[in-house]
């Protein structure tokens, strides 16, 4: 792991190398879409995806580009069911649905509570809910929601990385303990837990960015996470393109993200997925990312390890 005298990553420190954020209507979502995702019964279903507009969350973490898309003030009580009211009309139907916020749906300044109520009456024709929180932000709050709702709720929590000195330079605020008690907590109330896992977060080189994304998925599968979600780190939030920079990050390369899949899916420890947008980034070679892309699709949705393409670029891919 590289050592980085010359930084001291806190708040200010990330904030300061941001750049602007794009504009936002808190009337309206800032993005929605419709994936297909291996649901916990074993189906290939459609689950909408409707990426909410609010207030920005109020952590710092050294990787995260969410900020862009949130207001500097919270929204008013009523544009979040709003927002999911009008992607509802834009959307198809179908059976689950990510309410994704940018940061932690239990933070009354980014979704008042007074919300909740038509958020879960908007919703209830869905079989599953999956909303995000940080760690910290999990408490009775998630149960007075999981109460109104009539689909089954699912909270995804950001793990990010189990290599303890990377976790405290991510400036997540958060410890290992916090996250195993915000799950032991959902497990403990029946609510459902899945897990992002960073592949290659800052200061690891390609074989340590490996190993500690195995390692995470081994810890979040023991603490009682249902589903974990791999994403190789990218730069673009100005902190990261600064330790690029530095040469203290470079993006994992897509070899690595199907070895972590192929692990993943190895455990049978629950579902395991690798988040797929936009991977030609995480390539050297125009001549394998299509099928390689293709292929980590396709073991998302079957959970099965495929074959992995036989290319020329496998000799300089060096771990
Ligand atoms: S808690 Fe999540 S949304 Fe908030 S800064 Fe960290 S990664 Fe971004
Ligand atoms: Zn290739």
């Amino acid at each position: 792991m590289s050592e980085n005298p010359d930084l001291f990553i806190n708040d200010q420190w990330v904030m300061s190398n941001r750049g602007r954020k794009n504009s936002v209507d808190p009337q309206k979502p800032y993005a929605y879409l419709v994936e297909k995702e291996r649901s916990i019964s074993g189906e290939i279903e459609d689950t909408a995806i409707i990426f909410l507009t609010n207030r920005e969350c109020p952590f710092r973490c050294l990787m995260c580009d969410l900020w862009k898309n949130t207001t500097n003030e919270s929204v008013p009580v009523g544009a979040i069911p709003n927002q999911i009211e009008w992607a509802l009309n834009h959307l198809p139907d179908v059976k689950h649905l990510k309410l994704y916020n940018s940061g932690s749906f239990f933070d009354g300044r980014a979704i008042p509570q007074e919300d909740f109520k038509r958020i879960a009456s908007m919703v209830s024709s869905f079989e599953t809910v999956i909303v995000e929180s940080h760690p910290r932000q999990i408490n009775e709050k998630c149960l007075i929601f999981r109460d109104m709702l009539k689909p089954d709720l699912q909270i995804a929590l950001g793990l990010e990385t189990v290599h303890p000195d990377v976790l405290k330079r991510l400036n997540k605020q958060m410890t290992l303990e916090d996250f195993s008690s915000s799950i032991s907590y959902l497990t403990l109330h029946g609510i459902l837990s899945r897990a992002f896992i960073l592949l290659k977060p800052p200061f690891l080189s390609e074989s340590e960015g490996i190993y500690w994304a195995e390692r995470s998925l081994d810890f979040a599968f023991r603490i009682g996470v249902e589903c974990c979600t791999v994403i190789p780190v990218r730069a673009g939030n100005g902190a990261m393109d600064l330790l690029f920079e530095k040469g203290y990050f470079t993006p994992p390369d897509i070899h690595s993200l199907e070895k972590v899949l192929e692990y993943g899916i190895g455990l049978n420890s629950g579902r395991v997925f690798v988040d797929v947008w936009d991977l030609g980034m995480f390539s050297i070679c125009n001549k394998c990312i299509d099928k390689r892309t293709n292929r980590l699709i396709e073991m998302n949705l079957n959970q099965k390890i495929s074959v992995p393409a036989k290319c020329t670029c496998d000799s300089y891919y060096a771990q």
